[in-house]
C-alpha cells in the first residue's frame, strides 16, 4: 500500500463515478435456461496457511540477505521476482517479466498466465512485489504476493480448468506510486484492455491487529468476497483508508471492473471494530505500516489464513 497523500480524494471521487458505468462487465455467465441444468461450478480449494507463511519466510529470508529490504531496484526485489517465477514456470504458468524504469532504477513486474480459458475473458489477481526500504515488507506485500503465489499453485495443483482464462500477476514500485502496474495498463493495446474483465488486487492481507475491509468498487466483485465472509460468520467493511492507492487503481481508471480485500494499513482500530473483529482498540491495524517492524512476525495467522482463502475463493466464482 503506497503512502496516502493529500489531494488525492479529488481525484478518487472522478474514478468512483467512471466506475459506476462499468459496474455490469463482470457478470455470472451461467444463465440456465429452463429445462437446462448449469455445469457443476468447481469449489475453490482451501488455501493452506502454512504454504503462505512458508512463502513469507523465503521473502524474509531474501530481505535479510540483501540489506533488509525488498525495494524498487534493489537485489531483494529481484531476488523474490525470481522466487516466484521459478514456483511458476515449474507449475505450468507461461511466466513473462515486464522491465521498466523508474528514479533511475530498472523495475519489474512478473505476468503469469495459466494455459487455456476462453482468451477473450480473462481474469486477473495481483499484489505488489516491491517492500519500502525501511524494510522487509511482509505484511506490505509480501502477504498478497503469498496468497496471490498460492491461490496461483493451487490452480496447477487442482489442474483448474476456468471458462475465463486465468493471469496472475506482481508489481513491481508500487511505493513508488504504482508505477509498475500502470506501466502494464498503459502498455496494454485497448483490444487487450477491454478482455480484462475483472482485476482483483490483494495488498496487505495478514495485517496483525486485522480488519476485514472489501473493496467495493464493483459490486459483482465485492459480493463474491461478502458471500465468502458471510459463509465465515465475519462481518466487514467497506475498504476507505485503501481506496486508490494500490494497484487496482489503474485498472479502474481505465475501465476494467477491480475488487480486493484489505486487513488495514495505519488507521487505528475503532472499539466497534476490535468488538466484532477482535484485537485492540485504538492501536493502528498495523503499527509497522513501512517501517523496519514490518517482519514476520508482524503476521495475523487468522487474518492471512482466511484472506488466502478469499484469494482463491474469488478467482474460482469468478472464472469458472
Ligand atoms: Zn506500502
Amino acid at each position: 500500500m503506497r503512502l496516502s497523500a493529500s489531494g488525492r480524494s479529488a481525484a478518487a471521487a472522478v474514478i468512483a463515478a467512471t466506475a459506476l458505468l462499468t459496474t455490469s462487465a463482470i457478470s455470472t455467465a451461467a444463465t440456465a435456461s429452463p429445462g437446462t441444468t448449469a455445469p457443476p461450478r468447481a469449489a475453490a480449494p482451501d488455501i493452506p496457511v502454512a504454504n503462505v507463511k512458508a512463502h513469507l519466510s523465503q521473502f524474509q529470508s531474501i530481505a535479510s540477505a540483501n540489506g533488509g529490504n525488498r525495494a524498487h531496484g534493489s537485489a531483494g526485489y529481484k531476488a523474490s521476482l525470481d522466487y516466484i517465477k521459478g514456483k511458476l514456470d515449474a507449475a505450468g504458468f507461461t511466466t513473462r517479466v515486464q522491465q521498466f524504469t523508474t528514479s533511475g532504477r530498472v523495475g519489474y513486474n512478473l505476468i503469469a498466465d495459466w494455459p487455456g480459458g476462453d482468451a477473450n475473458q480473462v481474469l486477473m489477481a495481483g499484489a505488489h512485489l516491491d517492500s519500502v526500504s525501511r524494510g522487509a515488507g511482509i505484511n506490505d506485500n509480501a502477504s498478497g504476493s503469498a496468497a496471490v503465489l498460492e491461490t496461483a499453485l493451487a490452480v496447477s495443483r487442482e489442474q483448474y480448468k476456468p471458462a475465463k482464462h486465468l493471469r496472475f500477476a506482481w508489481w513491481g514500485a508500487e511505493e513508488l506510486g504504482l508505477i509498475g502496474s500502470s506501466n502494464y495498463v498503459r502498455g496494454l493495446p485497448a483490444a487487450e484492455r477491454t478482455k480484462i474483465k475483472g482485476y482483483l488486487n490483494f495488498d496487505m492481507v495478514g495485517s496483525p491487529n486485522p480488519g476485514y475491509f472489501v473493496y467495493d468498487d464493483n459490486p459483482t466483485i465485492e459480493k463474491t468476497f461478502k458471500d465468502y465472509y458471510a459463509g465465515l460468520n465475519v462481518s466487514t467493511e467497506p475498504d476507505r483508508e485503501g481506496d486508490g492507492r494500490s494497484d487496482h487503481a489503474p485498472f479502474k481508471n481505465a475501465g476494467v471492473p477491480v475488487g480486493g480485500v484489505f486487513a488495514g494499513a495505519s488507521t487505528a482500530k475503532s472499539s466497534a471494530q476490535a468488538q466484532k473483529w477482535g484485537g485492540t482498540a485504538g492501536q493502528a491495524f498495523d503499527r509497522c505500516y513501512h517501517s523496519s517492524c514490518d517482519t514476520t512476525a508482524n503476521i495475523n495467522n487468522t487474518a492471512l489464513d482466511r484472506n488466502s482463502d478469499a484469494v482463491a475463493y474469488a478467482v474460482w466464482g469468478l472464472s469458472s
